[in-house]
C-alpha cells in the first residue's frame, strides 16, 4: 500500500507531469517571470471559473486578506469581526494593521461563523467582517450580507479552504464563495485545494475600484511606474506558479468530487460509531472537503491519535488552540470570552487524510485503524 499522506501532492503531480513539466518549460523560455503572460492567463481563467469580474493575483493566502483590508481604508482601533475557530492568518493580518480584532463563535454544526454570535459582536466601530469557509463548505453568506448590508459594513471572505465552493441563495441563485462579499481573498498554498507547487494567493471582486485599489496596494502602492500614490506591499505571484495553478484549475471540479467521495466514504463508515461525530453540511452550501474534520466525543483524543499512529496512519488537529487563546491576542486573558462552541470543538475535532489521489485500499485501511479504536 502507497504510505498515507495528510495530502499528496507528488502523486497528484505525476498524474498532470506532462502538462505541468511543458508549462513550466514554456514560462522558462519565455522569461517573464514576474508578471509574466501566464499571470494574466490564469487571472483570467479563475476569473471566469468563478465568476469574478476582478482577479487580482498576490504572494500568498495572508498578504491577500491583508491587501484587502488596506483597500478597505480601516483605521487603527475599528474592529474587525473574525470567528476564533480558523487558521491564525485571518486574524493576525487584522492585528498587524492595527485594527481590533472582535472573536465570534462558530455554528456547532457547519464550523463557520455563527450569526447571532455575530449579531452580538457589532459595534459602532465595526468596519469589516471576516467570514470563514471552514474546511471546505461556506458560512451563511446571505444573513452576513444582510446584516453588513444594515450596518454599512465590509464583507471579506476568506476562501482559503473553499475555492470551488458553491453557495446556493434563498432565491435559487448559486455563486462561487469568495465572490459573494465585497472582496473574497484565497491562498494557493500547496495542500490547498488549488494548490500551486510553491506559495501564491489571490483576491476576487466585482468592483473595479476596489479591484485597482488593490493591485495598486499588491505593487507598492503603484499607479504608474516609480509614482506611488499609497503605501502597499510587495506581492506577487510568480509566472511559474500561474502556469502550474492553470493546468490544475481545469481539474478542480474533479478534484473536489475526489475529495468529496473520500469524505462520504468516511461518513458512511462511521455513521455507525456514537463516538463519532461526522461532518454535516449545511444545505445551502456544497462542501469542498479541504479537511475531513470529525468530532471525538467521550474519546481521549491523544490516545486515538497514538492508536492511529501506531498504524501509520496520521490525522491532525485544526488547530489546536483557537485564536482568541493565541498568546498574540492575550492568551490566557480572554477565557472570559463567551465562545462556548469554540471551546468544546477545539477538544475534539480531529482530521484524517483527505485528498484527490487516495486509493481503495488505503480508505479501507484507515476506516478499519480508525473502528479498532472502538472495539
Ligand atoms: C491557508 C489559509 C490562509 C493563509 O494562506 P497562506 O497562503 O498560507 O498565507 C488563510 N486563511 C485560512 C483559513 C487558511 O486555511
Amino acid at each position: 500500500m502507497r504510505k498515507i499522506q495528510m495530502v499528496d501532492t507528488k502523486t497528484q503531480y505525476l498524474a498532470i507531469k506532462d502538462q505541468v513539466d511543458t508549462a513550466i518549460h514554456d514560462v522558462l523560455d519565455s522569461a517573464a517571470y514576474i508578471n509574466g503572460k501566464a499571470v494574466k492567463d490564469f487571472s483570467q481563467h479563475l476569473g471566469s471559473y468563478l465568476g469574478a469580474d476582478h482577479v487580482i493575483p498576490c504572494a500568498n493566502g495572508t498578504d491577500a486578506l491583508q491587501i484587502a483590508m488596506m483597500a478597505l481604508n480601516l483605521q487603527p482601533g475599528d474592529e474587525v469581526i473574525t470567528p476564533s475557530f480558523t487558521y491564525i492568518a485571518t486574524t493576525e493580518v487584522v492585528a498587524l494593521l492595527k485594527l481590533t480584532p472582535v472573536f465570534v463563535d462558530v455554528d456547532p454544526v457547519t464550523y463557520c461563523m455563527d450569526i447571532e454570535s455575530l449579531k452580538k459582536a457589532i459595534t459602532p466601530k465595526t468596519k469589516a467582517i471576516v467570514p470563514v469557509h471552514l474546511y471546505g463548505q461556506a458560512a451563511p453568506m446571505e444573513q452576513i450580507m444582510a446584516i453588513a448590508k444594515q450596518h454599512n459594513i465590509y464583507v471579506i471572505e476568506d476562501n482559503a479552504q473553499a475555492i470551488g465552493c458553491d453557495y446556493t441563495f434563498s432565491d435559487g441563485t448559486k455563486k462561487k464563495t469568495g465572490t459573494i462579499g465585497h472582496i473574497g481573498a484565497t491562498s494557493f498554498y500547496p495542500s490547498k485545494n488549488l494548490g500551486a507547487f510553491g506559495d501564491g494567493g489571490a483576491l476576487f471582486t466585482n468592483d473595479k475600484a476596489l479591484a485597482d485599489k488593490m493591485a495598486m496596494i499588491a505593487n507598492h502602492g503603484q499607479s504608474e511606474r516609480y509614482y506611488h500614490d499609497v503605501v502597499g506591499c510587495n506581492s506577487r505571484l510568480d509566472s511559474i506558479q500561474a502556469a502550474i495553478l492553470k493546468i490544475k484549475l481545469a481539474h478542480l471540479n474533479e478534484y473536489s468530487k475526489a475529495r468529496q467521495a473520500v469524505a462520504k466514504y468516511y461518513s458512511h463508515a462511521f455513521s455507525s460509531i456514537e463516538q463519532i461525530v461526522i461532518p454535516a453540511t449545511a444545505d445551502y452550501t456544497t462542501h469542498v472537503f479541504h479537511q475531513y474534520t470529525m468530532q471525538l466525543k467521550g474519546v481521549d483524543r491523544d490516545k486515538f491519535i497514538a492508536h492511529l499512529a501506531a498504524k501509520d496512519i496520521p490525522c491532525m488537529i485544526y488547530y489546536p488552540v483557537p485564536g482568541h487563546l493565541q498568546k498574540m491576542f492575550g492568551g490566557q486573558n480572554n477565557q472570559h470570552l463567551d465562545l462556548p462552541v469554540t471551546n468544546t470543538l477545539t477538544p475534539c475535532v480531529c482530521s484524517l487524510p483527505i485528498h484527490t489521489e487516495m486509493d481503495a485500499e488505503q480508505l479501507a485501511y484507515i476506516v478499519e485503524g480508525v473502528k479498532s479504536f472502538f472495539n
